[in-house]
């Protein structure tokens, strides 16, 4: 046995901590709507341990219900699939071409929103079932599945709205905050974010290829070739179903099945930026420096998801075809807890954010959307 093995546990720990910097003991102030919200350590430590209760409360409660809410989804998403597919074969006839579209247009939400982006969080993998494991899971979409688990799980979900670390913040294509340096080039960035809505399912894919550092020189393309090589494959897979391989099936309806697919795949496209670029970038968010949260407690951590997101009010089924992340919040708040309880706790994270005097960013989707179009418009000049 080695010196080091031998070692006692409190001295390792002793030493891993020299090594670790001490969490930042203070406290940040952002102004939100024009009033100042404070966070000491005290109360971030008070928050946090609040918060942590109640993730494990609902941990504790995981059963039967979550497992019988995913799978009652996953069947509908392929019933809608199966069917929508079919009507779009007998496309020549506009309502039949109108219902299989609109059937596939919310089976492709539903897979990338309620299911893929959930199980691939991990939110049902304490099931242990190979389908629902969040590290399996291939979704219909043109971004591939394993990159996106880095990007978004992990880039996005730590490192959440802190500008320079998360670059959720414009996609690497957009100005979303004021922190971004101003360049000529983002006089463009309302056209640059409506070719990324109706394009959503490519912008995401090209995520990873971290296209900025390229166009600044900081990387080469050939640095990124695996990431490449792993995104023109699941592009080619994509546009082979939905533009070759199901247009064909249908022999002389092709032309009808084609439009039908682009048309679900617009709807999904334009759908899904909605939702989110809503749940990060309405009126009111707030973004976050590198030295504000450089090494924060699990408390601070809470307070930035919560100042870095924003909720979207509406029905049930408006909740379901967002994939829940109408409580985005909560979703950053515990990523790993099936999306529907998010919904069941969000009165009590509300709740509980009152009491420590924490903004909670909630609206219509119309009404927060249109403060999103808005920034995009206003961070086009140089003068904002
Ligand atoms: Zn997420």
């Amino acid at each position: 046995m080695t010196a080091m093995l031998e070692k006692p546990t409190a001295d390792i720990e002793a030493d891993v901590a020299d090594v670790l910097p001490a969490p930042i003991r203070q406290a940040i102030t952002k102004v939100v709507g024009g009033k100042p919200v404070t966070m000491t350590p005290e109360m971030a430590d008070a928050f946090g341990a609040e918060l942590d209760a109640l993730r494990e409360r609902v941990v504790a409660d995981l059963g039967e219900r979550d497992a019988t809410y995913i799978r009652r989804v996953i069947k509908a998403q392929r019933a809608l699939e199966v069917g929508g597919r079919a009507m779009l074969f007998a496309g020549v006839l506009p309502p039949a071409w109108i219902a299989g579209t609109a059937m596939l247009a919310v089976s492709k939400i539903l897979d990338n929103m309620e299911i893929g982006h959930n199980i691939m969080h991990g939110q049902y993998d304490w099931m242990g079932d190979p389908a629902l494991a969040g590290r399996n899971f291939e979704w219909d979409s043109a971004c591939p599945s394993d990159q996106w688990r880095h990007s978004h799980n992990y880039m996005h979900h730590t490192y959440t709205n802190i500008v320079d670390m998360d670059r959720d913040i414009g996609y690497g294509i957009l100005r979303m905050s004021e922190d971004q340096r101003w360049t000529p080039y983002y006089y463009g960035n309302p056209v640059y974010a409506f070719l990324l809505m109706v394009l959503f399912q490519y912008g995401v894919a090209l995520h990873e290829l971290e296209t900025e550092r390229i166009r600044s020189g900081e990387i080469s393309i050939a640095d990124k070739r695996e990431t490449l090589i792993g995104i023109w494959r699941k592009v080619r897979r994509q546009t082979l179903k939905d533009y070759v391989a199901f247009p064909l099936l249908a022999g002389p309806f092709a032309p009808w099945v084609f439009t039908g697919n682009l048309t679900a795949n617009l709807i999904r496209n334009i759908w899904s930026y909605a939702i989110i670029f809503c749940g990060h970038f309405p009126d009111g968010t707030q973004e976050f420096t590198k030295e504000e949260t450089a090494n924060e407690t699990r408390g601070m951590w809470y307070f930035r998801q919560i100042l870095g997101s924003a909720n979207l009010t509406g029905g049930k089924l408006f909740h379901v075809m967002s994939g829940n992340l109408s409580f985005q919040i909560e979703h950053h708040l515990f990523p790993d807890i099936p999306a529907f309880r998010h919904a069941e706790i969000s009165q009590e994270v509300q709740e509980i954010c009152e009491r420590y005097g924490i903004p909670y960013n909630k609206g219509p989707l119309p009404q927060q959307f249109a403060t999103v179009v808005r920034k995009i418009c206003k961070l086009a000049l140089p003068w904002n």
